[in-house]
């Protein structure tokens, strides 16, 4: 059977995967991402965790999603939470494992996921919208990953809605995900109930139905809405996929982003983009999505 290694290299955790040409992970392992480390000793690591993970299996690829990755020249540049300057990748591994390795950005391997094995196999224009610490975005339009020059297209996390607005991570004020990743959903909470809650007891409270954090919820969707409104006037996509993080709040949410999104679209857009919620699980949707990277790359013939 051939199957890719689906590799997600995370500020905290790398995790990897055997996934088949159906999208299923097969083995999977988690280890930490030590990046105080030179690349080349965490890429014996990944390598060594690798072998073990894939014994038995004819790799067909090796799929990687990482921040701050330049998918044309195969590199990761300068990522925020990893300690390389610049980590030689696809070079690196291509002579470690002896099968091609592809590079993408980690939000952009999340749109192929939707594209290969999930909403988006229907969709030639969809964007999703990874809801985690921070917000990614990945975009297929006329059925191709937008990646730019650089590889770094699509990062609509870091778009304005507010400007003058919450102080963001990358240095700028107002961006998106101050306002509906979980650190921007929590800053929502804290404003209206005084209280620094973890997303898991947002979760709860929001499910139980308390008009507090129903409203927080509220707020993060509407504000959610504004920045897909942005996008949908660029690319007028039929549909928004949601995933990871805040997402999981459900049904209930959904609706909530699509409402707030109808709200602000231009006028022609109103109710011309869905909104879906992911159905590859937060869990696996990294490693499956940096699979997907191989069979898109390289289609079974
Ligand atoms: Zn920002």
């Amino acid at each position: 059977m051939r199957v890719a290694l689906g590799i997600d290299i995370g500020g905290t955790n790398t995790k990897m995967a055997i996934v088949n040409d159906q999208g299923q992970p097969l083995k999977q392992s988690t280890f930490p991402t030590r990046s105080t480390i030179p690349f080349s000793d965490y890429a014996d690591e990944v390598f060594s965790e690798a072998m073990k993970l894939s014994a038995g299996y004819e790799l067909y690829g090796v799929g990687v999603g990482a921040p701050n990755a330049n998918s044309a020249t195969g590199e990761i540049v300068q990522p925020v939470n990893l300690g390389w300057k610049l980590a030689p990748l696809v070079k690196d591994f291509t002579d470690r494992f002896k099968t091609d390795v592809f590079l993408e950005n980690d939000a952009n391997v999340a749109a192929l996921g939707e594209k290969v094995w999930g909403l988006g196999k229907e969709s030639d224009h969809f964007i999703v919208v990874t809801l985690g610490t921070g917000i990614g975005t990945g975009i297929i339009s006329h059925g191709q990953l937008i990646s730019g020059p650089t590889g770094m297209a699509g990062e609509g996390g870091h778009i304005t809605i507010y400007p003058g607005g919450r102080p963001c991570n990358c240095g700028g004020f107002g961006h998106l995900e101050c306002y509906a990743s979980v650190r921007g959903l929590k800053l929502h909470v804290q404003e209206q109930t005084n209280k620094d809650l973890k997303f898991s007891e947002i979760s709860t409270e929001f499910k139980k139905g308390n008009p507090d954090i129903l409203r927080a919820v509220q707020l993060a969707a509407h504000d959610l809405g504004m920045g897909l409104a942005q996008m949908q006037t660029l690319f007028n996509p039929d549909l928004f996929v949601l995933a990871g993080g805040v997402s999981t709040l459900g049904a209930n949410f959904r609706a909530m982003v699509e409402a707030g999104l109808n709200e602000s679209s231009y006028g022609p857009f109103k109710n011309s983009s869905k909104v879906l919620l992911s159905p590859i699980s937060t869990e696996h949707g990294a490693v499956t999505g940096a699979a997907s990277l191989v069979f898109w790359k390289k289609p079974l013939l």
